[in-house]
């Protein structure tokens, strides 16, 4: 599933591209995949911005040609879910069996929203309506931003006390974007065991957790995401933050800090990697 570093390089990897572009089109495949409540204008939009918060990219739309009986910007909302995919054709092809919306631009080519497992949405609102996705409205601080601070850290691990540790890093509301690779590397890189309890964590180590959160996530934006399975940026290219993890599906393989075997356990429902001697 592309989290936060993927999301984030994928909005730069097409905002380059197709910026001020207008898209002449909007075609949908599969009506469950496009979700347009409001009914909105599927032709004509001019390409203002490309924005990402958590693992939502926010495409900001405005009429090309502005309308006074028609709303003149809107916002398309994408969550990739687990295998969406946005695809960038120089020329118009033949849809891919798996391609759900295309988005057809005026140079002569397309953007495919593409999804084997059929999970991700594009939803399109009026600009400002994005709101009313709770989802979305209900996301918490952005880990490289600001107001993300070790202290904001240390009071929601006392929120949510009885959760795991990797359960709150999961939780969208208390962080937005981080998923199952990074909270399993930031965990490694701060010594702390997956599945102790929140409130159990002292305050010395929720600061280096929080450090480490910073710096991975910082790392892999760096190294365009971590291509496990399936991901690829807005132009088909793989990352390769995989070439630095140090427990995410290593299971079996030794840690690289210490050479103990690292181990695979369900925590917070989800398959979690780590290294039983360095992090206890
Ligand atoms: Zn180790």
């Amino acid at each position: 599933m592309p989290e936060l570093p993927e999301v984030e390089t994928i909005r730069r990897t097409l905002l380059e591209k197709i910026q001020n572009q207008t898209i002449k089109e909007i075609i949908c495949y599969h009506p469950d995949v496009l979700i347009n409540q409001e009914n909105l204008s599927l032709n004509d939009w001019l390409i203002q911005d490309i924005r990402r918060r958590g693992k939502y990219l926010l495409f900001d739309l405005t009429k090309a040609e502005q309308s006074t009986t028609e709303n003149n910007s809107i916002v398309a909302m994408i969550h990739l879910r687990m295998t969406g995919k946005l695809l960038l054709e120089d020329t118009i092809v033949e849809p891919a069996k798996h391609t759900h919306v295309r988005f057809i631009l005026n140079n002569g080519g397309s953007l495919d929203f593409n999804d084997v497992r059929r999970f991700g949405r594009v939803t399109m609102f009026s600009a400002g309506n994005e709101f009313s996705d709770r989802g979305y409205a209900t996301l918490g601080p952005e880990p490289l931003g600001d107001d993300f601070t070790a202290d904001y850290l240390i009071k929601i691990c006392q929120r949510f006390k009885r959760s795991t540790i990797k359960g709150v890093l999961l939780n969208q509301q208390a962080i937005a974007g981080i998923g199952n690779i990074y909270a399993d590397e930031s965990l490694f890189r701060a010594g702390i065991k997956p599945d102790q309890k929140a409130g159990e964590i002292s305050e010395e180590l929720l600061t280096v957790l929080h450090q480490k959160i910073r710096e991975v996530i910082a790392e892999a934006i760096g190294h365009r995401g971590t291509s496990f399975r399936d991901y690829v940026d807005g132009l088909g290219n793989k990352g390769f933050f995989q070439l630095k993890l140090a427990v995410y599906q290593k299971d079996g393989d030794l840690c690289p800090v210490c050479d103990t075997t690292i181990e695979k356990i369900k925590v917070a429902g989800r398959s979690t990697h780590f290294c039983p001697n360095c992090q206890k």
